[in-house]
C-alpha cells in the first residue's frame, strides 16, 4: 500500500523517535538504549489439522524491559512480520509510560489468516503457540503479559491462561500471565470496550483544551461534529457507537475491507456492524451510499477522522488530500513518517496512536491487578458507600421535613447518587483519569514549548523522558 519512498513502519517509528529525541538532551548511549528492540523471538511449529501438518510462524517482540512485566498484544494476521512486531512493541513502551502503566513494551504475532480456521483448529493453534512462549517465559504474571490485538480476543485470552495454568499447576497468580480475557475466566468488566472507550475520552479531552481546538480550527463541542471511521473491528465500532449514542456525533463514513458507507446525515453504527457480521461486507447495506474505493472515503471532508485499522493507511499516496483537521490514530502506527510530515505541514492535528489507544493498555493493567489482588473492584466498598449515601438522602429528607421547607429530592437523583461504585464504574473512572493526565501531560509540552509544534513529538518527549528516567534510576 506504501509508496516506494516510504520507510517502512519500524523505520517510521525511528524517525519520530529520532525527531524528538533530537529536542532532549539524553546521552547518545542511552538515547540508543531506549530506541532499539531488546529481543525478537521467532518460533515454527507445527500443528496437525485436516490430516496433515501444518507450519506457522509466530513471534514475540520485547522492546525495553525498564519495567516489568512488559506488555502488548498478540495479533493475528497474514501481514504480521517482525518489522512490524518489533515496530509495535516500540509503540508499547512508549504508551506504557504515557499512560504511566508500570510495564515495558511487548508485542507478539502469528502469521495466520484466523478466518480459515474453526474454533477448534484456533483453539489448537492459540495452545500450540501459546505452549512455545510460555515455555520460554515470554508468557509469565511477573515478566510478559499479552493481551488482545488485531485478529484476536477474549476466547484467544481464556485459552491462553487456561494453557499457562496447566504448564504451572501451583503459581496462584496464573490468571495474570494474559489480559483481556472473559469476564468468567478472570477478566475485567469493561476490557472489550475500553480502547473505543479510551479514544472517546482522548477527544473529550481534546474539546476541553480550547488551545488545541484552535490549533486544529474546531470550535464549539462534538454535538454535531461529522466523524469518518476507518475499521469498524473491536476498537472502531465501540469509538464510533459511543461518540454516536453518547456525543452526538455523525458519523458520515465507515470504511471496511470491501468498500466504505457514507451519509451525511450519519450512519447507525449498531446497523452497521449487525449488516457486516451477516454479510462479511458493508456492500449491501440500505441506511448509506456505498463507495467500492473505499480509501477514497478517508479523503472526505469530514471534522474527526478516526484510522481503526491498519497501519500506513495515510501515507506519502494519500496524505495530501486528507482534508480531515483533527485524525485520532485508534490504530497503531496508520499515519507513516512522511505522511506525518505533510500533515503537519498543513496544520493538521494528530493525536497519535501511543496515547490514543492506550485505553487498552490501560485497563488491561486494571485486569493484571485485580488478578493478583484475587479481588473484584468494588467488592470492598460498593455497599458501605452506598449506606452513607442513604444516611445523607435520609438527613437532608428528615430537615426538609422538620423544617417545613418540603423539598423533595427528584428520583433521578437519589437512584444515582445512592447507587454504589460496581466494577464497571470504576474501571472507565480509572480510564477517564488516565487519558485526562497524559493529555494534559502531552498538551502541556505542545503548549509551552516553542520548538514543538505538533501532538505526537510531545507524547514522545513525554514517554522517552520518563522510559530515561527509569535507566537512569537503574543506575544504567
Ligand atoms: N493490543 C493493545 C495495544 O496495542 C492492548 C495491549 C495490552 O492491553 O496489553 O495497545
Amino acid at each position: 500500500m506504501n509508496t516506494p519512498n516510504e520507510p517502512s513502519f519500524r523505520e517510521s517509528v525511528d524517525i519520530m523517535f529520532n525527531r524528538a529525541v533530537a529536542l532532549m538532551d539524553l546521552s547518545p548511549g542511552l538515547e540508543e538504549k531506549v530506541r532499539v528492540c531488546n529481543a525478537t523471538y521467532t518460533v515454527r511449529f507445527g500443528v496437525r489439522l485436516r490430516g496433515q501438518i501444518q507450519t506457522f510462524t509466530g513471534y514475540r517482540s520485547v522492546h525495553s524491559e525498564h519495567m516489568e512485566p512488559v506488555k502488548g498484544g498478540i495479533r493475528y494476521s497474514m501481514g504480521v512480520n517482525q518489522n512490524e512486531v518489533e515496530a509495535l512493541a516500540a509503540l508499547m513502551s512508549y504508551k506504557c509510560a504515557l499512560v504511566e502503566a508500570p510495564f515495558g513494551g511487548s508485542k507478539g504475532g502469528l502469521c495466520i489468516d484466523p478466518r480459515q480456521y474453526d474454533e477448534s483448529e484456533l483453539e489448537l493453534i492459540t495452545r500450540r503457540f501459546a505452549y512455545e512462549l510460555i515455555k520460554r517465559d515470554l508468557i509469565n504474571p511477573s515478566q510478559n503479559v499479552p493481551a488482545p490485538d488485531m485478529g484476536t480476543g477474549e476466547r484467544e485470552m481464556a485459552w491462553i491462561a487456561d494453557q499457562y495454568k496447566r504448564m504451572n499447576t501451583t503459581d496462584i497468580n496464573g490468571s495474570a500471565c494474559v489480559t483481556g480475557k472473559p469476564t468468567n475466566a478472570g477478566g475485567i468488566q469493561g476490557r472489550t470496550e475500553a480502547t473505543g472507550r479510551g479514544v472517546q475520552y482522548a477527544l473529550h479531552e481534546f474539546f476541553r483544551d480550547s488551545e488545541g481546538k484552535k490549533k486544529a480550527g474546531l470550535e464549539g463541542t462534538l454535538d454535531g461534529k461529522k466523524v469518518v471511521v476507518q475499521g469498524l473491528g473491536n476498537v472502531g465500532y465501540h469509538a464510533a457507537k459511543f461518540l454516536s449514542e453518547e456525543d452526538g456525533c455523525k458519523i458520515t463514513g465507515i470504511i471496511e475491507r470491501d468498500g466504505a458507507l457514507v451519509n451525511p446525515d450519519g450512519l447507525d453504527v449498531e446497523a452497521v456492524r449487525t449488516w457486516i457480521a451477516e454479510n462479511d461486507g458493508v456492500s449491501g447495506y440500505t441506511g448509506g451510499t456505498y463507495v467500492k474505493d473505499g480509501a477514497s472515503v478517508l479523503e472526505q471532508d469530514c471534522d474527526i477522522l478516526i484510522p481503526a485499522a491498519l497501519e500506513g493507511v495515510i501515507n506519502l499516496s494519500n496524505a495530501e488530500r486528507v482534508t480531515a483537521p483533527l485524525i485520532i490514530e485508534a490504530a497503531n502506527g496508520p499515519v507513516t513518517a512522511g505522511a506525518d510530515d505533510i500533515l503537519r505541514a498543513k496544520g493538521t492535528v494528530i493525536i497519535p496512536d501511543m496515547y490514543a489507544n492506550a485505553g487498552g493498555v490501560t485497563v488491561s493493567y486494571f485486569e493484571w491487578v485485580k488478578n493478583l489482588s484475587h479481588i473484584r473492584f468494588g467488592r470492598m466498598q460498593r455497599r458501605q458507600e452506598e449506606a452513607r449515601h442513604q444516611l445523607i438522602i435520609d438527613e437532608l429528607e428528615r430537615l426538609s421535613s422538620d423544617s417545613g421547607i418540603g423539598w423533595e429530592l427528584s428520583p433521578n437523583f437519589k437512584q444515582k447518587y445512592l447507587r454504589g461504585a460496581g466494577e464497571l464504574e470504576l474501571v472507565r473512572s480509572g480510564l477517564d483519569d488516565t487519558m485526562r493526565a497524559a493529555y494534559q501531560s502531552m498538551a502541556s509540552v505542545w503548549h509551552e514549548r516553542d520548538d514543538v509544534d505538533d501532538l505526537r513529538t510531545a507524547a514522545y518527549l513525554v514517554s522517552i523522558g520518563k522510559i530515561a528516567d527509569s535507566y537512569r534510576a537503574k543506575g544504567l
